[in-house]
């Protein structure tokens, strides 16, 4: 595997590459503002279909691959990103401007994800199985023999996103999750990592190959969003997609999606500002650590990865008042002390630049505190501004995200008028809570801040940083519009795999034609609800 400099690179379509005749690209170092790297061709429309189609085919079988057979594959993929990991981190440093030590924790992450599914794939859950035997003797109209199992959509059109370069990208999450529904997926590769994408995914093609899959199974695609990204989405053989990027972009996508003949699902992450609320009993001391601790815990989780974190604090609500002056006072000194990053592309950078003064040029917005400009090009000054709940109520454009380490810190006077603010809110991946869990717990503006974020937000934290999400069992990284454009769903952790996956039921059909997992001796040993209760697979002789 390489991405020598040599020679020009291409889309890897069904495992074998592919010249694109759209004309080429280069990545740009940020830290630089210059080009580096190989040259890319690009793919037009036309050529986009070839990946579509060797899906397609690739579909009907790979949807029928046995959970251990699925598992083992997802493993495989994990090791080969993993031995590809010193060449793969090199070119993403280069590309993305991101330190070493977070591309080698996003490695492993994404090693581990791929590893979840192939967890999730042996556990079965996702089949949904749900059985009601025939009851033909049951008045006044007989029962048929009913078995529901979830099938995978079909091929998935996968976007990776610029600011997780592996882990929401050409092996992350979504097409990890979707892979392990059944479902084979496009990748349309980032224009500003293309070389790490490349990498990743010959070593995805490898274990394709290895576990003597169709092909198809996994194509990335390198071309201009605005052409061939229109052209997969549009395209009718690709049944959902999995998107992180921007609200324009994920809107975009929605749009295409729904105005197709067959509408597909679009499940985007787009833009969150995770507002923090911080009760005037935390600032005090309690549980949390007190004031040093709050200031230095929020400067680090809005600076990290130049804020470009879709987690990042964006709102700090902070109670008027002695404690509250002593919080914002420690957070300025922190945040003085703070150095700007290396920002992701310089189109990302200045609109980060952009957006924050369009928040400080809004009547009643001051700007409190500013770090310095980090080394490099493209590194701008982390920054906080500040401003009363009142204007915050009355100017919506101020819960805006602004992609970067940039906050607004909103002074409020009670408590009471917090659960009203949160109301209003736009739907948040996160939102969270300093309290003194002593002191507050039974406090009813607190239990009502509670009840209105849960309906804004997709994760409601207490007394921690929003940035880090745990890939688990239990996580959702979702929330309500225009967090994600679908907020049923998660994109991290084992519960993601349910967006690419669909309820069918058999009704009397023959033992002989039924699919493993509703057959009857239950050959892929999952557990099932049966008459509506649950049946731990090996346990079906207690059942
Ligand atoms: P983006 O512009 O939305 O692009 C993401 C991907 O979607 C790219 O591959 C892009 O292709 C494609 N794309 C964008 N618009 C499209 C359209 N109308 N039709 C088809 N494909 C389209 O996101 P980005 O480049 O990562 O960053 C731009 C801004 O997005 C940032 O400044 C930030 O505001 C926001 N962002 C937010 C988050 C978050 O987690 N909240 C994460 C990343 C970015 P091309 O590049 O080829 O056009």
């Amino acid at each position: 595997m390489s991405t020598s400099t040599e020679q020009t690179h291409h889309s890897l379509i069904a495992g074998e590459p592919v010249p694109g005749t759209d004309g080429t690209t280069r990545a740009v170092d940020p830290a630089r503002n210059a080009e580096s790297g190989p040259e890319f061709s690009l793919l037009d429309n036309g050529q986009v279909a070839e990946a579509t189609r060797a899906a397609a085919e690739a579909f009907a079988d790979y949807r029928k691959v046995g959970p251990e057979a699925r598992a083992a594959f997802l493993e495989t993929a994990a090791e080969r990103i993993e031995q590809a990991g010193e060449e793969i981190i090199a070119d993403a440093m280069r590309e993305t401007g991101l330190p070493e030590a977070r591309l080698k924790g996003e490695l492993a992450r994404t090693a581990n994800q791929l590893r979840l599914f192939a967890k999730v794939s042996r556990a079965g859950d996702h089949h949904g199985v749900r059985i009601e035997p025939a009851l033909p003797d049951r008045k006044p109209l007989p029962r048929p023999d009913l078995r529901q199992r979830t099938l995978p959509l079909g091929p998935v059109a996968v976007f990776g996103a610029s600011n997780f370069p592996l882990a929401f990208s050409v092996a992350g999450g979504d097409t990890a999750s979707a892979l392990a529904a059944g479902c084979p997926v496009v990748v349309k590769a980032h224009n500003a990592h293309p070389a790490t994408s490349l990498l990743v995914g010959q070593a995805l093609s490898t274990a394709v190959a290895e576990h003597g899959l169709p092909a198809g199974v996994f194509s990335l695609v390198h071309g201009r969003g605005n052409a061939i990204g229109q052209a997969l989405v549009s395209d009718p053989r690709i049944k959902a997609v999995g998107f992180t990027g921007s609200r324009r972009g994920g809107t975009a996508l929605a749009a295409t999606a729904a105005a197709r003949p067959e509408p597909i699902p679009v499940f985007a992450e787009m833009s969150s500002v995770n507002p923090v609320f911080v009760l005037p009993s935390s600032i005090a001391g309690g549980d949390t650590g007190g004031r040093d601790a709050l200031a230095d815990g929020f400067v680090t989780s809005l600076n990290g990865s130049a804020g470009q974190l879709c987690t990042a604090p964006g709102l700090l609500f902070v109670p008027e008042g002695s404690d509250g002056d002593d919080l914002v006072t420690r957070i300025t000194e922190k945040l003085s002390a703070a150095d700007g990053t290396t920002m992701l592309t310089p189109d990302i950078c200045s609109a980060r630049v952009e957006a924050e003064k369009t928040l400080a040029s809004v009547d009643g917005v001051d700007e409190l505190g500013r770090g310095g400009a980090g080394a490099g090009e493209n590194a701008p000054a982390p920054a906080v501004h500040t401003t009363d709940v009142e204007t915050f109520a009355n100017t919506p454009r101020l819960s805006d995200e602004v992609f970067g380490a940039v906050c607004l810190v909103v002074r409020y006077t009670s408590a009471d008028q917090l659960p009203s603010v949160a109301g209003a809110l736009e739907g948040q991946l996160t939102a969270t809570l300093w309290i003194d869990t002593e002191a507050d717990a039974d406090h009813g503006a607190v239990r009502d801040l509670l009840e209105s974020l849960e309906l804004r937000a997709g994760r409601v934290l207490v007394n921690g940083w929003p940035t880090g999400v745990d890939v688990g069992d239990a996580m959702v990284h979702g929330g309500p519009y225009p967090a994600t454009s679908d907020g049923r769903s998660t994109s991290v952790g084992a519960g993601a795999i349910e967006r690419f996956l669909r309820p069918v039921v058999y009704q009397n059909v023959p033992a002989s034609l039924l699919p493993a997992p509703v057959r009857e001796d239950n050959p892929w040993n999952l557990t099932r609800r049966v008459d509506g209760v649950p049946v731990v697979a090996g346990e079906e002789e207690n059942a």
